[in-house]
């Protein structure tokens, strides 16, 4: 346990600074006079590379690698582009991701009391999908290879120590929650396309290494096509995912999707001494300024934050927090009583924030 947690802020572009600010607030409200947090902001993205010219400081990497957690708002802006073409907003998550070694991306879908999914009868919705975070297909990026203007390559990579360590992770996660909303069953479920590629079988017969360390926990594996279905028709079913880098990407897409959209989904980049917190959606630059940002993504995202850093330094006043913070969201959006526009309502980011607080201090 420490007496203070160094939190480095990087409010990025879009609605980044909206959602941040918000969560910066809920955080102050959580505890108050006698907060163990230290927030320091620091510059990166899309806004920063056009007034400084670069998108990503020295000083903010460094200040994001010595701090005891980094929360971000959200990056990128379209047509701020490097010569080469590349996105200049998307430096700063992904040099993060490859310097600190965040391998595993952790995105949790649940459905919340008073948000209204599109799926029929979709039951309770529970699951966290582990996407590994570090090589897969991404790892080609800046790396493929077209030749003559003519053909394409870039390569999938997966190594045993990649795999080892995602799915371990996988079924440590599993050991600490309740299972699968379904049957109460804890379940890793491996997602991948062992069918076809090489890449994948070899991450599967990895996976059922590790799963035979894990008898407690039941293991199945699914075919990603098979489980675009599946996350539509029986989500009770999944309580843990893991899968690689791409198909992790485009399913945990889907599951928003599924439980009020890209607002209501946090993210959490772990490496194994480095945390990275964020919404799941990007800076939607056409909502930007206007006030009607969902912040519970990122507030969300924050509540992660205090989970891992409480289990990390063994401090129950941070998982303690982390719970406060998941209930006054699930106040705020119970009886529908400040859902955003993206949910359906017409509550502004400053009105939620406003109602998170008052009831993270306890006057709601
Ligand atoms: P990226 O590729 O950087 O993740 P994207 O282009 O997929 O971003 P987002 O910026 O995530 O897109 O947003 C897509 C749309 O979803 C936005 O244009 C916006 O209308 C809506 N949206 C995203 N996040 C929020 C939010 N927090 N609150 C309200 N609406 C949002």
């Amino acid at each position: 346990m420490k007496t203070t947690y160094e939190i480095c802020v990087v409010h990025g572009d879009g609605i980044g600074p909206e959602v941040g600010k918000a969560t910066v607030r809920a955080l102050e409200a959580a505890f108050g006079d006698t907060s163990p947090l230290h927030f320091s902001e620091h510059p990166a993205g899309a806004q920063h590379f056009l007034e400084a010219g670069e998108s990503f400081p020295g000083e903010t990497f460094e200040a994001c690698r010595a701090a005891d957690a980094i929360l971000h708002g959200a990056a990128g802006m379209p047509g701020v582009v490097h010569p080469d073409g590349t996105e200049a907003g998307l430096d700063f998550t992904l040099t993060l991701r490859g310097k600190l070694d965040l391998y595993a991306n952790v995105r949790p879908i649940k459905l919340l009391p008073g948000v209204r999914s599109p799926l029929r009868d979709a039951g309770a919705i529970d699951y966290v999908i582990v996407r590994e975070n570090s090589e897969g297909l991404y790892a080609a990026r800046g790396a493929g290879t077209l030749l003559r203007g003519e053909v394409a390559v870039d390569p999938l990579v997966q190594t045993r120590k990649g795999i080892e360590r995602i799915v371990r992770f996988a079924f440590e996660l599993a050991r600490t929650r309740g299972g699968a909303p379904r049957d109460g069953r804890r379940r890793v479920t491996c997602c991948d396309k062992a069918n076809v590629l090489r890449s994948y079988a070899f991450f599967r017969s990895v996976f059922d290494e590790i799963a035979a360390q894990y008898p407690d926990v039941e293991a199945e594996h699914v075919l990603i096509d098979a489980m675009t279905v599946h996350l539509i028709n029986r989500p009770s079913h999944y309580d843990v995912i893991v899968t690689e880098n791409m198909f992790g990407d485009i399913i945990s897409d889907l599951g928003a999707a599924t439980i009020g959209g890209m607002g209501m989904s946090p993210s959490a980049e772990l490496g194994d001494g480095n945390g990275f917190f964020q919404a799941s959606h990007g800076s939607a630059p056409d909502i930007a300024g206007k006030g009607i940002a969902n912040p519970y993504g990122t507030v969300l995202a924050s509540a992660l934050m205090l989970n891992w850093l409480g289990r990390r330094h063994a401090d129950a006043r941070l998982v303690e927090a982390a719970d406060r913070i998941e209930a006054a969201v699930n106040f705020a959006l119970a009886d529908e009583m400040a859902l955003s526009r993206d949910l359906g309502g017409t509550a502004g980011s400053e009105e939620i924030t406003d109602i998170l607080c008052a009831r993270l201090r306890g006057r709601a």
